[in-house]
Parts: structure tokens; sequence; C-alpha cells
């Protein structure tokens, strides 16, 4: 067994994502080398999700997979949302598991792995009551022109359905100064895209005498010398104000892209989410972005087949995606949690009625998605090149609006982490094809 290997998988959004690059800089930084498959590694790490059931029992079926492994002196940890959710319980579980931390725990790494490399074989991090969530000394980040920033962390809200409040604990803002810190640095060492990370980016409040809003912030990190884009995630519709478009408006570096997750078109289903909104009120804030000063693309999230969702309900929904024209949406069926409000709601709908409802959902998403790009046919967009697919003969790029855009150019090598004009040839309901223009 080779020593001080480590292998890591990471299920969910990307806020896990970026919990995964500060673990394995904590890991680097330890001694550790990582490795690319479970076989090679003395020490596998999941960094887990638990938005959705069947996110949790991958992570259960990836556990089983290796048990047999566990007797040779390999150790198993499960990191994030599953591991602070389910807590000791999955020492029970999955008894082959020596370690289970929650994120606010990631601070306290190096510890945890002392008393796990000294025989330990039940170590926890397990403890929400840190402030000090952000600024792990050590960050591996895997893409090297784009970075993430987590600004905000946990969440003060109580949708029905959610697991966050309950695994990320109560909302905790960092310092205005410490993300202009970090983002200046990543600047420096050539990063050009920002991401700021959030379950709650819109309320974000900088808790030093500063005060920043995250309209202001926004504005900042924007003007920071080498940063060409910024882009942010996610985004609660109740908290999206006029200020933050203002600031969009006013600087073509914050990307023309709001993801705004209105999780259901009828106002019923939306106040049994308690989402703190009404689908006019959400129309509201959709109506600032139409008739701003710049084209955004707008996202969401649905959920289909919340607990007494009716086929009139539904129908709201459709409607809605109608009236908003979404440039893309997650759907997801309703997947009752722990700990969630929404477990014992009664009139739940059907699993067959969930399926038909996403279908029809998905339907009518892709003839709008068809549409929308369609429009993008002949205009010149310009692309962050984010890789090279080979067979295709095309590069990989990202327009400032979150589209993919592949497209041809004469150089068959050395363009990642460029920016170039890409005049749209082709539409699809996912992507764009094009030239480059030059
Ligand atoms: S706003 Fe609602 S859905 Fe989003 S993380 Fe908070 S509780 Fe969950």
């Amino acid at each position: 067994m080779p020593g001080k290997t480590f292998y890591i998988e990471t299920f969910g959004c990307q806020m896990n994502a970026h919990d995964s690059e500060k673990v394995v800089g904590t890991l680097l930084a330890e001694g550790y080398t990582q490795v690319a498959t479970p076989e090679e590694a003395h020490l596998v790490l999941y960094n887990t999700c638990s938005i959705r059931d069947k996110a949790e029992q991958k992570v259960f079926s990836r556990l089983q997979q290796f048990k047999r492994e566990a007797g040779k002196g390999k150790l198993f940890g499960v990191l994030g949302c599953v591991a602070q959710q389910e807590g000791e319980k999955i020492f029970e579980r999955a008894p082959h598991v020596t370690l289970v931390a929650g994120s606010a725990s990631y601070t306290k790494l190096p510890q945890l792995l002392v008393q796990l490399e000294a025989g330990n074989r039940r170590v926890t991090g397990l403890s929400l009551d840190t402030d000090e969530t952000f600024d792990t000394p050590f960050t591996r980040r895997d893409n090297p022109h784009r970075a993430y920033i987590t600004i905000i962390e946990g969440c003060d809200k109580s949708c029905a359905y959610c697991v966050v409040p309950f695994t990320r604990g109560p909302e905790r803002s960092r310092t205005g100064e410490s993300v202009m810190a970090e983002a200046r640095r990543l600047a420096e060492q050539g990063y050009t895209e920002i991401q700021l990370l959030g379950q709650n980016v819109n309320s974000y409040r900088d808790p030093s005498a500063a005060g920043w809003d995250f309209a202001t912030l926004l504005a900042r990190v924007a003007e920071i010398p080498g940063i060409r884009r910024v882009r942010y995630t996610t985004s609660h519709p109740r908290d999206f104000v006029r200020a933050i478009v203002e600031a969009m408006d006013a600087n073509p570096v914050l990307c023309d892209h709001v993801h705004l997750p209105v999780q259901s078109g009828s106002s019923r289903v939306l106040a049994a989410m308690d989402r703190l909104y009404t689908r006019d009120q959400y129309l509201e804030r959709i109506e600032l972005l139409k008739t701003a000063r710049r084209r955004y693309s707008i996202t969401t999230d649905i959920i289909v087949g919340f607990p007494g969702e009716t086929e009139e309900d539904f129908e709201r929904t459709l409607d809605l995606l109608d009236k908003v024209q979404y440039d893309s949406l997650f759907s997801f069926k309703y997947s009752p949690r722990p700990n969630t409000a929404a477990l014992s709601m009664p009139d739940r709908v059907p699993e067959e009625e969930k399926q038909r409802r996403l279908a029809i959902l998905q339907e009518k998403q892709r003839a709008i998605q068809i549409r929308r790009n369609a429009e993008l046919i002949g205009e010149v967009r310009e692309v962050l090149v984010e890789g090279r697919n080979v067979p295709l003969g095309q590069w990989i790029g990202r327009t400032s609006d979150n589209r993919t855009l592949n497209f041809t150019h004469s150089e068959t090598e050395g363009l990642v982490g460029r920016y170039l004009d890409v005049r749209v040839t082709r539409s699809g309901p996912n992507s764009l094809v094009g030239e480059a223009v030059v």
C-alpha cells in the first residue's frame, strides 16, 4: 500500500467543487500526493451532496464498492453535506469509514488527519459553530483561468425542501477586504475570471465597518486590474434587488448572465415551499433584467412534483417558462430530504406523475432554447477558450452570457485561456457553433 496518497471524488454544486479545491490544497500541504483512482490511494475521500436522495445513494454505493479494500489498510472519509447531515450514523452504515467531516471543519483537516494517521478509527469534524470557514490557507484550484471565491457560507432561509441550512449552518459573510485580497492575488497569478460563491450571494453583507452589500462587492471586484469576467452564484429572488442590476449594467466585466432559481411558477406552491416571494414578485425581478441596459441571459432551477402541486400549479410553471423565456434551466423531481419541513407534507405527487411533468417541462424548455440560440446566428461573441475537442477539430469557448460556443480556428494549440471573438454560424438546444473572427 503506497503511503500518504489520496483520491477525492466530488458530488454536487460549485460550492462543493470549491470546497474540494481547499481540501486538496490542504492535503498537498500536509505531504499527501493526489492520485487519479481510488485503487491507488491510501486515503479515499468523497465530498458529498445531500440535496437529492439520488446523490446521497451514489456515495453509499461508492463506499460499498471498495468495502473489502478497508481491510488492506485503505482509509475512507466522507466529507460535505451527507457527512454533516448523517454525522456519526455513517460509521454504522458504512463501518469501514474512518473520517466524517462537514464543510465548516475543513480548516481543521490537518488535526483530523493526524488523528486518522494515529490509528483513530472514528474521526469527526461536525461542528457548525466556526466562523472561520473561508480562509483556508491552501487551495489547489482546478482551472488555471477561472477561480471560485466563497463570499458567504450557510443560509438563513428555510425553504421547505432544502437541507442546506442543516448541512452548512447559518449565514456567515466574509469581509469585503478579505474577498478583495483573494481576488487581487488571483489576478496577479493570471486568473482572469472570478466566480463569487454562496448559497445566497444576494444577502452578502460585509461584517466589517465598511458594511458593503452584494452590489458594492460586485462593483469593487469588477474593478480589479486583470479580472476580465466576474460571475456569481447562487441568487435568491427575494434578495435580488435593483442595485445588483445597476452594478452589472455599469461594468461589462460583470457577466451577462443571472441564475435566478424560481422553483415553481405557482404562488401557492411557492408559499408551501416557504420561498418568501410570489410569482408576481419574481416576475418583477425578471423585469429588472429585461429592462436593463444590457441583454442578460437568465437561467433558473425548477422542482416539479412538490407535495400538493396540482396540475393547475404545474400549468402555472409552464406558463412562466413562456413568459420568461429562460436561456437554460435545471429541473428536478421533488426528492424528500431528512430534517426538512416538506418531509411531513401531505399530498405526495406519485413518482410517475413527477416523471411526466418533468418530461413535459424539459420538452418545452428545449423548444425555447432551440429558438433562443438560433436568434444568435450571425452575431459575434467574445469567448474565453476553455479547451479543445480534438475529434471535432473545434475549440470550446464560453460566452459572457454563459453559453458554450464551440468554434474553429486556424491554430490547433495554445488558445486555452485566451479571449477571442467568434461569429456564431449554427445553433442547437444546448450550445452554439462558430468561427473565430481573425
Ligand atoms: S435559499 Fe432555500 S434553497 Fe437556497 S440554500 Fe437556502 S434554504 Fe436552500
